[in-house]
This record gives C-alpha cells, structure tokens and sequence, in this order.
C-alpha cells in the first residue's frame, strides 16, 4: 500500500539508496581530509558516548580552531607598509575580509573555535533544518548581508551526512557574490561528500574525518551522534 511505503521512507529515507564507499571518494578535487595527528586525537574523545556536553563543545571549538589553521592556509595576502618601533617596513595582511556561516545550530561550536583564530571575521548565521522524514533541507534563518566585501566566506557544519543542508547553504552564499567560498565540517560521509563536491566543483572543502556511510535514518555510521544534541546537552 502506498501509505505504507511512504511511511517507511519517513523512517528510513536512506533505506535501499545506495552509496559511494569511502574509497570512492578519497581523493575528490578541492577536497581536503585532515590527516592532523592532534585533529585526530580530539575526534577519538569527541566520538567516545560518554564525552559531556560541555567536554564536546569544547572540543568542537578547539578542532573548529585547528580546520580554521588549515582551511585559511591559502588565502590572499597584500603588502601592508608600517613602522615598527626601529624602522620602517612592508609587512602583509590579509587581502580582503573573511566571513564565517554557522548553519545553526550545530554549527556554532565550530564558528566559535574559527573566531578564535580569526577574531576579525564577520558571522553570518544561517538556520536550516533537516525534515527527519524526507530529509530536505528548509530555512528559517538567513542573516546573510546584503553588501558584501569579502575575500572569503566559509560555511561551517559539524555533520556533512545526505549533504543536502550543505549544497543549500553554499547556494544561499553563491546568490551573495563572494568571490571564494569553502565548506568546513568535522565528519563527512561519502554520500554528502561526493555529493557536495559534485554540485558545487567550484569550492574548498575541508573536512576532519571521514567516516563509512550513513545509517537508513541518515545518520554518520560510525560517527558521533546528533551533533546538535551533543554540543547543547539536549537529548
Ligand atoms: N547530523 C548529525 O548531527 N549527525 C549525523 O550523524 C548526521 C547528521
């Protein structure tokens, strides 16, 4: 009966898709997987069940701060002349302003850790909310500016699963303008991965840990949980 497969994709609207192995994907261009040796150490008690909510979120900041060092690693620079206490000299700057997307809310915790390092940057957030059933992705919030002067805007999301959320944020971004845009997780599946990477060629990802699947709730197998959940302690 209809109602019945219907209300089976509501539960499951992984069941039966098929998806790429972490093989596949491996080596995607513009696709970064961390190889950070401390990045890793972090992921290992992140991952653990009985991290607390608040040892989690202060680990999602502190891996949000090392992506940040990674993901910024090649942006542009411009001469900048100044006088130091002795003597005149052309030091650098960055070229342009930096903006940071948190897709709420599990990406707070990982803007916070990217202000850390660059404490300049501006933040947009932007609230997309994944229909459990379906798993489309619908905005509630956009404070994206309407004039906008930057270098670089990075969209930042803990969970990179079906990819959905993802390929809509850098959509709400691209109608924007800026003119270099990377997206930073902390796990990817294949699924959303490859997905993301192939809808949008056109920007950096980074990604700290790349897992097996997804589960046939859309889950990361073997991830961490709801990262939602995990950072605010609301379970
Ligand atoms: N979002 C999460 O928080 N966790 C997952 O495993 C997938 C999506």
């Amino acid at each position: 009966m209809p109602e019945i497969i219907e209300g089976e994709r509501r539960c499951f609207p992984m069941r039966g898709v098929s998806q790429p192995r972490r093989e596949d994907v491996l080596n995607l261009p513009r696709v970064s997987i961390s190889t950070h040796p401390v990045i890793q150490h972090k992921m290992t008690a992140l991952r653990d069940k009985r991290t607390s909510a608040p040892e989690f979120y202060r680990l999602v900041k502190e891996i949000g701060a090392l992506l940040a060092y990674e993901a910024t690693a090649t942006l542009y620079l411009e001469r900048k002349p100044i006088e130091t206490p002795l003597e005149p000299m052309v030091g650098q700057r960055l070229a342009g302003g930096i903006g940071i997307t948190p897709i709420l809310r599990a990406g707070l915790g990982l803007a916070e850790g990217f202000r850390e390092v660059i404490s300049e940057a501006q933040v947009w957030h932007l609230g997309l909310r994944r229909d459990e059933s379906t798993l489309q992705t619908l905005e509630y919030y956009n404070r994206l500016p309407h004039q906008i002067d930057l270098q670089v805007a990075y969209a930042v999301d803990p969970m990179l699963a079906t990819g959905g959320s993802a390929i809509d944020a850098i959509n709400a971004l691209k109608k924007r303008g800026i003119p270099r845009l990377s997206y930073v997780c902390i796990l990817a599946a294949p699924y959303g991965l490859l997905k993301l990477s192939q809808t949008h060629p056109d920007i950096d990802i980074y990604v700290a840990a790349l897992d097996e699947s997804l589960n046939e709730q859309g889950y990361i197998l073997p991830g961490l949980g709801d990262a939602g959940d995990r950072q605010f302690g609301t379970f």
